[in-house]
């Protein structure tokens, strides 16, 4: 591909231009907006950045043209928690929930991730990649071009296998990106009932090894819960990963406040991710260390609780934030970022500014992507939405609206849902 990609006439042009590092307290509220702004690509990458005035005569003659018709235009969400491989849905759970059970008495009764388990085994690598493909869509459609993508709903060897290679393909055939993370241990499966140390083993000597010969994931991931796997169990699966060359991830002080911050800050995560329950001393670990905290409050909503993580707290104390979906069919069964960025303003009092950085540049960071995506500046990746508002906030403030009406990934027109009448291409 040849061909430039000219946009002008955005309404704002959210940049987030700045350091290519983890953007912390008051930086998280900095856009570098650009009024009347346009974006040159070429080839992918973006080649010019300013007012329309001064980048549209850059382009060439048979530049795409896109017209932003003062609508805001931004980088492509970076969704950095999501569990997008499974087979099967949880809306009869849903609607046990409504009626009054929770979350952990329909798990204790054979539900919740493993009911997802037991579905996704017995289902072929083809039915999942259509399925996957089908997700693929609804986030892109919504403005998300990359997600970091899980698999942990396998729980063998061979089906743990299974889904990051169905990962692998949906990277490879759709135009989604997706950035693979290993979690086999994710749940004891039915048949390690009694014998957890087994499952634990199984992890460390044989799915760890499998997926690192194929190459199949760049993160390692544990969900660090008393009840799940602990500190202990948490530090060998991941100390063994990263001596296998992983980076480090931790679902962790989801439900209890059980030490899986300071664990992610003694490993050296990349990210520490859900924090409901975490205090101040893990904050400031975390910090100390350099972790991002990864906020997923459309679980805390979708689940009906009010135990929000303190993103308050975190920003005001210079720790790195980001926003994703944890896209997964029992807790939160969200593509839309558009959603989490409406949750995380009315419930975390994130401020708009702030949700719009942790669901771009600080994403990206979390992904070790910073010098390629999050932010539109000279050299990135052209990774651009253009959305049907006129001012950023109203992104969040219009909840339950998908704004996304233009998507680019690598500088190609991936989604397209204005009128022809709105399309000014030459
Ligand atoms: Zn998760």
């Amino acid at each position: 591909m040849n061909r430039e990609l000219l946009i002008t006439h955005a309404s704002q042009l959210v940049t987030l231009a700045g350091p290519a590092r983890t953007r912390v307290g008051a930086e998280m509220r900095e856009l570098a907006i650009i009024k009347d702004g346009a974006v040159l690509a070429r080839d992918g990458v973006i080649v010019a950045v300013g007012a329309t005035s001064e980048v549209e005569p850059q382009a060439a003659v048979d530049a795409l043209h896109l017209d932003a018709g003062s609508s805001v235009v931004m980088p492509g969400f970076v969704d950095a928690h999501t569990h997008p491989v499974f087979a099967g849905t949880r809306e009869d759970e849903y609607e046990m929930r409504a009626a009054g059970m929770t979350y952990q008495q329909i798990a204790a009764s054979g539900g919740g991730i493993r009911s997802t388990v037991r579905r996704t085994r017995a289902a072929s690598e083809d039915e999942l990649f259509e399925l996957g493909k089908i997700r693929a869509g609804w986030l892109l459609g919504h403005g998300t071009t990359t997600v970091e993508a899980k698999s942990g709903y396998g729980l063998t060897v061979d089906d743990e296998l299974k889904i990051l290679r169905v990962i692998r393909r949906l990277n490879d055939e759709t135009a989604l990106e997706l950035i693979p993370t290993f979690l086999g241990a994710h749940e004891i499966p039915d048949e390690y009932r009694n014998k957890r140390e087994d499952y634990i083993r199984l992890v460390i000597d044989e799915m760890l090894p499998r997926v690192a010969a194929e190459g199949l994931a760049r993160y390692c991931d544990v969900f660090c819960e008393s009840h799940v796997f602990t500190v202990n169990d948490s530090r060998r699966v991941l100390t063994r990963a990263k001596e296998l060359g992983f980076g480090i991830r931790l679902h962790a002080e989801q439900l209890s406040l059980s030490g899986g911050a300071s664990l992610a800050a003694e490993l050296g995560a990349a990210s520490a991710d859900h924090l409901e329950w975490v205090d101040q001393a893990g904050i400031e670990a975390l910090r100390q260390a350099g972790v991002i905290a990864i906020l997923l409050p459309g679980a805390v909503f979708n689940l009906g609780l009010t135990r929000y993580a303190p993103a308050r707290a975190m920003i005001d104390a210079g720790l790195g934030v980001a926003l994703a979906t944890d896209f997964n069919p029992g807790s939160s069964p969200t593509p839309s970022m558009q959603m989490i960025l409406s949750i995380a303003c009315t419930q975390m009092r994130m401020t708009p500014a702030e949700v719009i950085t942790a669901a771009t540049i600080n994403g990206a960071c979390s992904l070790g992507c910073e010098a390629r995506l999050g932010s539109i500046e000279s050299g990135k990746q052209a990774d651009i939405v253009m959305h049907d508002c006129s001012d950023y906030r109203q992104i969040p403030y219009f909840f339950g609206v998908n704004h996304a009406v233009v998507v680019i990934k690598s500088g190609e027109v991936v989604v397209d849902t204005r009128g022809d009448a709105s399309t000014a291409s030459r």
